[in-house]
């Protein structure tokens, strides 16, 4: 679905993705986990057009869609939510929600943006401005946003990030059924038990380069994995 090779950013002298390579498989959700700043959403910069690489080469289905702009990757099939929402703040959840859409009857359109509202649990919010919505709220209205677009890849950056649990373990519940669907997820996210219990695979970065790749409990075991990421010392 996805193979990213020698992905190399550099921000002045600091390597922020340093030889970054890993594959995803079609179907499959997939968490990227890391520190704070190892390089993770450089990683999905870099592969949505949002930053361009000094190095390295992305294939999204085969196709090599390395430098091509944000709008391009996303009418290909790949989209993403920021890490900090980026929504209309003057327009209404639902305006947001259909801003983006090129295709189909208005109210096709608006039907679609509605259904994915209540997905997310925002249906009462619909007609309120993005801006009264709290950080988890914006984030789970990005999430919706980002799925109008039917894409086949969706990069996630932190989607349960200020979600209160009960919320979040709903929500990585539809993206099960989304994947059941044929979706294929990458989420990057902390909350270690929600992300061990949602991915098949996990990838773990460490100052800009994938460390170690596989299921759940063997990358969790991974002593390279304990040490980059919960410190040597924690059992
Ligand atoms: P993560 O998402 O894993 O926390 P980031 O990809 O946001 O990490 O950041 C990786 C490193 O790159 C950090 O040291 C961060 O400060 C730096 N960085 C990210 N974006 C920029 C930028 N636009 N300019 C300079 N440094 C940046
Ligand atoms: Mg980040």
């Amino acid at each position: 679905m996805l193979h990213v090779e020698g992905l190399e950013k550099r921000f002045g002298g600091l390597r922020a993705v340093d030889g970054a390579t890993f594959r995803l498989q079609p179907g499959v959700i997939t968490a990227l986990i890391g520190p704070n700043g190892s390089g993770k959403t450089t990683t999905f910069d870099l592969i949505t057009g949002n930053v361009r690489p000094n190095a390295g080469v992305v294939r999204f289905e085969g196709r090599d869609i390395t430098g091509l702009s944000p709008w391009q990757v996303a009418r290909l099939g790949l989209g993403r939510t920021f890490q900090l929402p980026r929504l209309f703040g003057e327009m209404t959840v639902l305006e947001n929600m259909t801003a983006a859409v090129r295709e189909g009857t208005l109210r096709e359109v608006v039907h679609r943006a509605l259904k994915l509202l209540d997905f997310v649990g925002l249906t009462a919010h619909a007609d309120a401005p993005a801006s009264s919505l709290s950080y988890g709220q914006r984030k789970l209205t990005e999430l919706a946003r980002v799925l109008m677009l039917r894409p086949r890849l969706v990069l996630l950056d932190e989607p349960f990030a200020g979600v209160n649990p009960t919320l979040a373990r709903a929500i990585a519940d539809r993206l099960l059924a989304l994947q059941r669907q044929g979706t294929t997820f990458l989420v990057i996210d902390h909350d270690m038990p929600l992300v061990m219990g949602l991915a098949e695979t996990v990838l773990v970065m460490d100052m800009g380069s994938v460390i170690a790749a596989g299921a759940p409990k063997d990358v969790r075991d991974d002593p390279r994995v304990r040490e980059a990421y919960f410190g040597t010392a924690r059992p």
